[in-house]
């Protein structure tokens, strides 16, 4: 690009107006969920009794025959076809990112030459995508069997453009789970299982635990013309350079600002198409920094809240286009600023309540929230490096521990009410909290758990993993991430520890302990046990970081190491016991993080290579040239004294300008070294470790060389959009 096209590209940016947004007569209640095969849907275009049968299937206590399936498909596709669609294809959730599909017309042979439409059972059930290049982790081989898609009745189907969609997992032959939403859907089973066991406790009706989940969708938005000029964000999502813009986010001044017009037209048509696939959408906001924004929708259970959140990023690139905008889901695009996260707000519900609920009716009611709020605090204690594992990533290496994000420390912040009552607990006896008057009243001091604030003050921002009223915020995970790696692992972590609570209540009553003294007896060896995974402090601390190494918590930085913790013998333990993933499961998993991570590295020092050699050292000779010329002319039309008194200034910067040239030339060398020793190494961990230790950070050394360049280069010559341009424009 040359320089004056970088001009013309940001005065056309500059100038650019919002596209129109449809402005829709009907409301959200009257279009929420066109588009999808949802039970409303199903009683409307399925006969009676197969309805039925689907509800059962759907609610989780009968198997799907081949019949029925039939049946659904011939409704399915006639509501299908009525929506436009042609094809169908089933949708799944790779270890790559993003989602997968490939579409299949609904046409047959129909024996007579011509075509018919068909759809059938089989093809709603099961498909064999050709997924041998789906990363696999050595699970299965290029010429081995195929995986294949099965359906997940418990998503519905919904139709985009002309396609009707269909949620599957996705396994290899031999049954290895080779995506996200096998293995969290066996946790969500484990951890309703376990749950509502220990439910039972308190209230012996309860047939069922969900888990829930509200993310909440952080993202920047940049023009397309000032992206397509940055090669780094094109490869990477990320800029690799970019010196500061002099205003960035220390005016707060664009947090719950008023939204541009551009942004807020793209955000209407964006809510607009996730409400008619049945995306709950609720909030939006301006986010701290420049042109960053947030998208939240009303909580929904596990799997499909994952769901609708993989439908949601691809729909936000997609509409992000249609307004003259890349929609950028990197956790850290820009330096210098925040970065994005996805926070995941967890929590576990009965088919009658909400169980991390803290106003409690009766004592029963507040013996039960204290249950599964210390059993949370000893899944997340128990596990607490594996949690940050399931989060860590080549891109959201760059967002935690920095000051904005959580720190690389897994902690949990519960508020003083919450800590007081579990001090309490913890230090008091039986007889001092339960009172036995009679067979019908159980009186328990607890103290009465008053309504918690859901209060911003009460908050504590730095908290990776904070209660928040009625659940826990977990706010490590990254902005581009597949909610599931993390889900997958509180909800195992969950099951586990209410097995083994329950286990031990058990042992108790069968000693003769009454019921209540027993939940509390175990309740407080829990609460000991547990305890060092409470932190109220300030998270960013370096004395936090000692304090929590003292405590035993998982405190490691590099990312390949951190996904070690994926292959603990406890890790390993869990995920068996708990049915969700076996130990080769396992490892084939971590292999493929850890390839990914390196591939990551490898493309963003290839691409900062390029950028450094074939636009900055060009253009920073070039303007070291016209300051060299400058020089030799001062000097042969001013006196002796007076040009070297003159040209002192520009000879600073053509020195300097060399220095910075050096360094970068050198380094880049270094860079291409590093990554050919790297690259002979076979071991996929060792890999990433050299990844890690010896490319990665040769970029960050770089970066400081070209961003002081930028300060010094005439800007018309500049190639690059900078961070003022990107940030601020809009
Ligand atoms: P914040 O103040 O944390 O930014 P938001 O309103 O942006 O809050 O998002 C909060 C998210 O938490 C929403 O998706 C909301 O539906 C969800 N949420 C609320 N209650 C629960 C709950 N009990 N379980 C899970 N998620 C919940
Ligand atoms: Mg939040």
């Amino acid at each position: 690009m040359s320089s004056t096209l970088r001009f013309q590209i940001v005065g056309e940016a500059f100038t650019k107006r919002p596209v129109e947004v449809p402005n829709r007569k009907d409301r959200p209640s009257e279009f929420f969920a066109k588009y999808v095969f949802n039970r409303q849907k199903m009683s409307k275009y399925l006969p009676a009794d197969i309805y039925k049968k689907m509800c059962d299937v759907i609610d989780g206590d009968a198997a799907l025959d081949m019949a029925t399936a039939d049946a659904v498909a011939a409704g399915m596709k006639k509501w299908a076809m009525e929506l436009g669609a042609t094809h169908c294809t089933h949708w799944f959730q790779p270890l790559t990112e993003g989602t997968a599909e490939k579409h299949d017309g609904f046409v047959e042979h129909n024996g007579k030459g011509g075509l018919i439409e068909e759809f059938t059972g089989k093809q709603l059930v099961q498909q064999e995508p050709d997924a041998s290049s789906f990363p696999s982790g050595g699970i299965r081989s290029t010429f081995e069997a195929r995986g294949y898609s099965a359906w997940d009745p418990t998503s519905p189907v919904f139709v985009i453009g002309d396609t009707l969609m269909i949620p599957t997992i996705f396994i290899s032959y031999t049954g290895e789970a080779l995506d996200y939403k096998a293995p969290l859907k066996k946790s969500l089973k484990a951890v309703d299982k376990a749950a509502t066991a220990v439910a039972r406790y308190f209230y012996p009706d309860v047939r069922k635990v969900v888990s829930n989940l509200g993310w909440e969708q952080e993202y920047f938005l940049v023009d397309e013309g000032l992206y397509t000029a940055r090669p780094d964000l094109l490869m990477t999502g990320r800029t690799l350079l970019g010196h500061n813009s002099a205003k960035n986010q220390q005016m707060d001044d664009h947090y719950f600002g008023s939204i541009p017009m551009r942004v807020a037209s793209f955000m209407k048509d964006l809510e607009i198409q996730a409400l008619e696939l049945g995306i709950p959408c609720k909030t939006r906001h301006n986010e701290v920094a420049p042109n960053q924004y947030e998208l939240a929708p009303i909580f929904e259970e596990t799997n499909l809240a994952v769901d609708h959140n993989m439908l949601l990023m691809g729909l936000m690139k997609k509409v992000a286009r249609k307004h003259g905008f890349r929609c950028l889901l990197h956790e850290k695009p820009f330096a210098g600023i925040n970065g994005s996260g996805k926070h995941c707000n967890w929590s576990l519900a009965t088919d009658t309540g909400v169980l991390l609920h803290g106003l409690g009716k009766t004592p029963l009611d507040n013996l039960r929230f204290v249950t599964f709020i210390v059993e949370s605090l000893m899944a997340v204690y128990r596990h607490n490096g594996l949690l940050k594992a399931s989060i860590i990533s080549a891109t959201n290496v760059h967002r935690l521990g920095a000051a904005e994000a959580p720190p690389a420390i897994v902690s949990s912040f519960l508020g003083k009410q919450l800590s007081d009552l579990l001090e309490h607990l913890e230090t008091s006896t039986d007889d001092e909290i339960i009172n036995l008057t009679g067979k019908q009243t159980l009186t328990l001091d607890i103290p009465q758990i008053p309504e918690l604030t859901q209060d911003n003050t009460d908050r504590n921002r730095t908290s990776p993993f904070a209660f928040t009223g009625n659940r826990f915020e977990f706010r490590a995970v990254g902005s581009q991430q597949n909610c599931a790696a993390a889900m997958i692992v509180l909800n195992t972590a969950m099951a586990e520890a209410l097995t083994d609570f329950k286990t031990r209540v058990d042992v108790l009553i069968s000693e003769g302990t009454e019921p209540m003294k027993a939940i509390l007896r175990t309740l407080r060896e829990d609460i000991k046990t547990c305890k060092p995974i409470r932190f109220d402090g300030n998270g960013y601390s370096d004395e936090w970081k000692q304090e929590a190494a003292r405590r035993g918590l998982d405190t490691e930085t590099s990312a390949p190491l951190i996904l070690d913790q994926y292959l603990t013998p406890e890790t390993v333990e869990m995920f068996s016991r708990m049915n969700v993933l076996t130990k080769a499961e396992l490892e084939a998993r971590n292999d493929i993080k850890l390839d990914t991570y390196t591939k990551k590295v490898q493309i963003e020092a290839r691409i900062f290579g390029d950028i450094c050699m074939n636009h900055i050292i060009p253009i920073a000779t070039r303007y070291q040239t016209q300051l060299v010329d400058n020089v030799q002319k001062m000097k042969a039309i001013l006196p002796a004294d007076e040009a070297e008194k003159l040209n002192r200034t520009n000879l600073t910067l053509i020195k300097q300008m060399g220095e910075h040239n050096t360094f970068i030339i050198e380094n880049v060398e270094r860079l291409i070294e590093a990554r050919r020793i790297a690259n002979r190494i076979k071991d996929s961990r060792e890999r990433a470790i050299a990844y890690h230790d010896t490319v990665a950070p040769l970029i960050e050394q770089i970066r400081y060389h070209v961003d002081h360049l930028e300060l010094i280069v005439d800007d018309e010559l500049w190639p690059l959009p900078k961070y003022r341009e990107m940030l601020f424009i809009h």
